[in-house]
C-alpha cells in the first residue's frame, strides 16, 4: 500500500461572480515511503491545492486522497493524518509564532499534548537535525531567511511526520539559503527515510529529486525519474525552464560536443572534465 495515494482527484474553487475554477482535474499518483518527489508546474497549475489536499486541509470534490490507507474525507482520521504529514510554507516569517527559537519548535508537539520530557527531546533532536542547536535561545527574527526556514522545518519535524511537503519553501530565499534548506531536507530523506514532496519552480532543485511530477492547468502532465529530461518538451510545454546544466549541454551538443545528459551542476562538471580529459588524451 503506498503511503500517499491520489485517485482521480478533482478540486474546484468558487471565485468572484460564482465562477468555478477547476484547480485539479482527475489527478492520480502515489508516493511510497522514503521517496523524494519534486512537484513542478507554472503559477496556478494546482500545486498548492494538491499540497493542501494531502493532509486534509481541503477535501476532494471527487476521487480520494488516502494516507497510510485512511481517507482524508473521514473526519476521524484527520488528527492522525496531520501527525503523519507536515507542510512547510513559503514565507518563514508567517510560520514563526513565538519569540524564542526553541519555543517555536516546541509549538507543534505541545499541541499534540505530549509529556514535557518528550517535547524537550523532540525539540533538541529537531534543532540538531537542521543544524540550528546553537540558535535555540535566539529570537527567530534575528536569523537569515535560510535559518528561519530551517527552524520552520524543525517545527514540522518535531511532530515526527512521515512525509514533509515543502510548498515553495525556498521561494523567498537567496541561493545560499536555498542550498541550506535543500541540504537539510535531502539529509532527512536519505538518513532518516522521511518522504518528501518538494514543490518548487527552481528546476535545479527539482532535478535533485528521485521523481518529478509535472502539473499543467490542474492536470498531471508527466510523472517520472530523471529520464524526463531527455524529453525536455514535457517541461517547456508546461511553461517551465530546464535546469541550467541541461540547457548548457544542449547548446554544446548543437556545436558538436556531446556531454550526455547531465542534470545537476555536479554532473555537468563531471561530464566536462571527462570530455576535456578525453579530448586531451
Ligand atoms: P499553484 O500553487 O500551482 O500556483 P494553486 O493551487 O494555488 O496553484 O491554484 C490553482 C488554481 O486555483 C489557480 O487558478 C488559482 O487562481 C485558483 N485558486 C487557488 N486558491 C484559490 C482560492 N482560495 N479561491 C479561488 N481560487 C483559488
Amino acid at each position: 500500500m503506498p503511503f500517499l495515494e491520489f485517485t482521480n482527484v478533482d478540486y474546484s474553487y468558487v471565485g468572484g461572480d460564482d465562477e468555478v475554477i477547476r484547480a485539479l482535474r482527475s489527478v492520480s499518483f502515489s508516493v511510497e515511503r522514503g521517496e523524494f518527489v519534486a512537484l513542478v508546474g507554472c503559477n496556478g497549475s494546482g500545486k498548492s491545492t494538491l499540497a493542501r489536499l494531502c493532509n486534509g486541509l481541503i477535501i476532494p470534490d471527487a476521487g480520494t486522497v488516502t494516507v497510510d490507507g485512511a481517507s482524508t474525507a473521514e473526519r476521524a482520521s484527520l488528527f492522525d493524518i496531520r501527525k503523519k504529514i507536515g507542510i512547510v510554507f513559503q514565507n518563514p516569517d508567517n510560520q514563526m509564532v513565538t519569540t524564542i527559537v526553541e519555543d517555536d519548535v516546541a509549538f507543534g508537539p505541545e499541541n499534540l499534548g505530549l509529556p514535557r520530557e518528550e517535547i524537550r527531546e523532540r525539540v533538541d533532536w529537531a534543532l540538531s537535525a537542521v543544524g540550528m542547536t546553537e540558535y535555540k535561545n535566539s529570537g527567530p527574527f534575528r536569523l537569515s531567511g535560510g535559518q528561519k526556514q530551517r527552524i520552520a522545518i524543525a517545527g514540522v519535524l518535531a511532530i515526527k511526520p512521515q512525509l514533509m511537503i515543502l510548498d515553495e519553501a525556498t521561494g523567498m530565499l537567496d541561493p545560499s539559503g536555498r542550498r541550506e534548506v535543500l541540504d537539510v531536507v535531502k539529509k532527512l530523506n536519505r538518513i532518516d527515510g522521511m518522504s518528501v514532496i518538494m514543490i518548487t519552480h527552481f528546476m535545479e532543485e527539482a532535478a535533485e529529486a528521485d521523481r518529478i511530477i509535472v502539473l499543467e492547468h490542474g492536470q498531471k502532465k508527466a510523472d517520472g525519474g530523471k529520464e524526463l529530461f531527455t524529453t525536455p518538451e514535457v517541461f517547456t510545454c508546461a511553461g517551465l525552464d530546464l535546469p541550467l546544466p541541461v540547457r548548457v549541454a544542449e547548446k554544446l551538443r548543437e556545436v558538436g560536443v556531446d556531454l550526455g545528459c547531465p542534470i545537476t551542476s555536479e554532473e555537468l562538471v563531471g561530464a566536462v572534465i571527462k570530455s576535456v580529459k578525453g579530448g586531451a588524451a
